[in-house]
C-alpha cells in the first residue's frame, strides 16, 4: 500500500456486486486504476432479479438509458410487491414504492384514510392500497404509468388540497436478469472506463505488518497489488472473513429462512403474466417469489431447513408453480449460508460489498440496493484519494444502521402473522427473536398511530404503514384525534381526486407487456 493514497483498487469477484462496484467506481473515480479479478470456476449466485426504487439512482448515475440496457438485460418494470397469504391464507396486501402524500396536514393520506376507516362503516382493509396509491390499481390491471413520452424515473401528479396543492410521486424499480445486467455493466461501462478484468482465482492474500492487505496472488501466478481491496466474493467472503477474520453478527434468530430453490419458467400467457410488480406467496415453511422478466418468469422458494427437507420443499414448490408447467425444468438449490452481516464491512483497507458483506433474506429485494449504497458511500468516502479511521467508522455505522433497519422491517412481515397452520409459522409467531429496536417500535404502534420509526434510512412511514395495515397491526387511537373539519374535508377530497386521477390514468396507461414490446423483444 502506498503512503495512504488510493491509486489502485482491486475488486475480487465478478458477480453483480463486483461489476456494479467496478462500473460505479470507474465513473466516480476516473483517475484510480481499477482491476477486477474473477474466477471462471466459482459460479456466481445466479439469482437477484428484483430491485427497489432507489436503484434508478444507480442506473441514472451511470447514464444508463432504459431503451439500451433493459432489452439486453430482459428488464421489466416494478412498481410494488404483492404479498399473498402472509397475514392469513387468502388475504393479500401491497407494498408500493409510492409514498403516501402529506397534503397541508400533519397526517399523511394513509392516516386520514385509516381514521375514516375506523370511524365509518368498515370497508375491507385491502381497499386501503387502491384508495391511497395510484400505482396499486394500475398494477392490478397490469398497466404502467411509464409511457414513451414520460421522462425521468418518478411520475409526479399534482392535486388540489384546500387552497394549496399536493404532489403525488410514483417512483419505480426494475426486474432484470442479474447475469445479463452484470455483463452489460462489464462490456458497456466497466471496460470502456478502463477497468482491467482478470479471469483467475485468488489463492493467497499478502498482508503488511499492520494487517493491511498488500497484494493478492492468483492461481495463474499473477500478483495484484492495491491500495484498497473490494471483497465481492459472495458468501465466501474471502477477504473480510477468511483473511481479516471479521466477526459475523447473525440475524438467524430473527429471520429464519436459510435455503432457496430457484427456477426459470417460460410464460404460459406472457401478456397476462407480465406483472409490473413482484409477487411473494407464503407457503408452508417460507415463501415463493415470482418475478417476470421479459423472456421468462424467475421464481423460487425461500424456506427454512429446520422445518423442511430439500426434497419436500421442491415438491411443494413444484406443486405451487404447477406440476405440468415445471415438468422437465431443472431447479437450483441454494444454501443461504449466512443471514446477518459482518460487524464491520470496511476493515483496514478492505471493503466488503454484496453477499460478502452480509445478507438479509430477499423478501424486500434489498440486496442490490445495499450494493449500490455500499459502493456509492465508498466512492464518496475516498473521493479525495485517501481515508482515515473516522471515515471508516462512519461508513460502518451507516451500513449497520441500514441493514438493521431493513432486518426489522422484514421481520414485521413474519412476526405479526396470524398463521399457525405449520410448525414454521408457529415458530415464526412464537419463537422469533424481536430485536430491541423493533420491540420498542411495535409497542409504540399499539399505543399511538405509527408514523414509521424516526429517521429510518430506507423504509419510511408509507412502507411501514403498508405492511402494518396488511398485518392488521395499527392502533385505534387515531379515531379520536381532533382534526379541524376543514382539514378533514380537504384530505378526503384529495383521496377522492386521487381515485378520479387513477381512473383517468388507467384509460391512457399502457399494458406493461405492450410498453416492453416497444422497447425490445419480449417472449
Ligand atoms: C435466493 C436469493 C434470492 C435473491 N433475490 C434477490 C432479489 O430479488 N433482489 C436483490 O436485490 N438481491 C437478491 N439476492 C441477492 C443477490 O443475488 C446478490 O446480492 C447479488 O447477486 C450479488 O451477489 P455477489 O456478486 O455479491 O456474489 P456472487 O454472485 O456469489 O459472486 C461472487 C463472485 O466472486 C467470485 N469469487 C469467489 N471467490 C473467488 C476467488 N477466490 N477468486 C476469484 N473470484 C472469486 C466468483 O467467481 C463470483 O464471480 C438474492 C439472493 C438469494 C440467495
Amino acid at each position: 500500500m502506498n503512503s495512504g493514497r488510493i491509486e489502485k483498487i482491486v475488486i475480487v469477484g465478478g458477480g453483480t456486486a463486483g461489476w456494479m462496484s467496478a462500473a460505479f467506481l470507474s465513473k466516480a473515480l476516473p483517475n484510480v486504476k481499477i482491476t477486477l479479478v474473477e474466477s471462471s470456476d466459482i459460479p456466481t449466485i445466479g439469482v437477484g432479479e428484483a430491485t427497489i426504487a432507489t436503484f434508478t439512482g444507480f442506473t441514472s448515475f451511470l447514464n444508463m438509458k432504459e431503451s439500451e440496457w433493459m432489452p439486453v438485460c430482459n428488464g421489466s418494470y416494478k412498481y410494488a410487491i404483492r404479498f399473498n397469504d402472509w397475514y392469513a391464507k387468502g388475504q393479500h396486501y401491497w407494498h408500493p414504492f409510492e409514498a403516501l402524500a402529506y397534503a397541508r396536514s400533519q397526517l399523511h393520506l394513509g392516516q386520514h384514510w385509516y381514521r375514516k376507516f375506523l370511524s365509518g362503516p368498515r370497508t375491507d382493509r385491502q381497499s386501503f392500497y387502491k384508495d391511497c396509491f395510484l400505482s396499486v390499481g394500475l398494477c392490478e390491471e397490469n398497466k404502467i404509468l411509464k409511457s414513451p413520452a414520460s421522462e425521468g424515473n418518478v411520475h409526479t401528479y399534482t392535486l388540489a388540497a384546500g387552497g394549496t396543492s399536493v404532489e403525488l410521486r410514483v417512483p419505480y424499480a426494475y426486474h432484470f436478469d442479474a447475469g445479463l445486467f452484470g455483463e452489460f455493466l462489464k462490456i458497456k461501462i466497466g471496460k470502456p472506463n478502463g477497468v482491467i478484468q482478470i479471469i483467475d482465482d485468488v489463492t493467497n492474500v499478502n498482508r503488511d505488518e499492520h494487517g493491511f492487505i498488500k497484494s493478492l496472488d492468483t492461481k495463474g501466478g499473477i500478483t495484484l497489488e492495491g491500495d484498497l481491496f473490494v471483497d465481492c466474493t459472495g458468501f465466501r467472503a474471502l477477504l473480510i472473513d477468511k483473511t481479516l477474520g471479521e466477526p459475523f453478527d447473525s440475524y438467524s434468530d430473527t429471520l429464519f429462512v436459510d435455503r432457496a430453490i430457484a427456477l426459470r419458467v417460460p410464460f404460459n400467457d406472457v401478456r397476462m403474466e407480465m406483472h409490473p410488480y413482484t409477487t411473494t406467496t407464503a407457503l408452508s415453511a417460507g415463501w415463493v417469489w415470482n418475478i417476470p422478466v421479459t423472456k421468462r418468469v424467475g421464481t423460487g422458494y425461500v424456506y427454512c431447513s429446520r422445518f423442511l427437507e430439500p426434497g419436500a420443499a421442491e415438491a411443494e414448490f413444484r406443486r405451487h408453480v404447477g406440476e405440468e408447467r415445471t415438468k422437465g425444468l431443472e431447479t437450483r438449490h441454494i444454501n443461504i449460508s449466512k443471514v446477518g452481516k459482518y460487524r464491520n464491512t470496511w476493515v483496514k483497507n478492505c471493503v466488503a460489498i454484496g453477499l460478502s458483506s452480509g445478507f438479509l433474506e430477499p423478501l424486500e429485494s434489498t440486496s442490490l440496493h445495499f450494493v449500490f449504497v455500499g459502493v456509492a458511500k465508498l466512492a464518496e468516502a475516498i473521493l479525495e484519494g485517501h481515508f482515515n479511521n473516522a471515515v471508516v467508522a462512519s461508513y460502518n455505522r451507516f451500513i449497520t444502521q441500514m441493514m438493521e433497519e431493513a432486518r426489522d422491517f422484514i421481520a414485521i412481515h413474519y412476526v405479526l402473522t396470524t398463521r399457525e397452520d405449520t410448525p414454521f409459522w408457529r415458530a415464526v409467531k412464537y419463537d422469533t427473536k424481536i430485536p430491541d429496536s423493533l420491540a420498542d417500535y411495535l409497542m409504540k404502534c399499539k399505543q399511538a398511530f405509527p408514523n414509521g420509526p424516526a429517521n429510518n434510512i430506507l423504509f419510511k412511514e408509507s412502507s411501514w404503514m403498508c405492511i402494518l395495515m396488511g398485518m392488521n397491526y395499527l392502533a385505534g387511537e387515531l379515531a379520536y384525534m381532533n382534526i379541524p373539519r376543514q382539514e378533514l374535508e380537504a384530505q378526503l377530497n384529495v383521496l377522492k381526486q386521487l381515485q378520479t386521477l387513477r381512473q383517468k390514468l388507467s384509460v391512457g396507461a399502457m399494458q406493461h407487456y405492450d410498453y416492453l414490446s416497444q422497447l425490445g423483444e419480449v417472449a
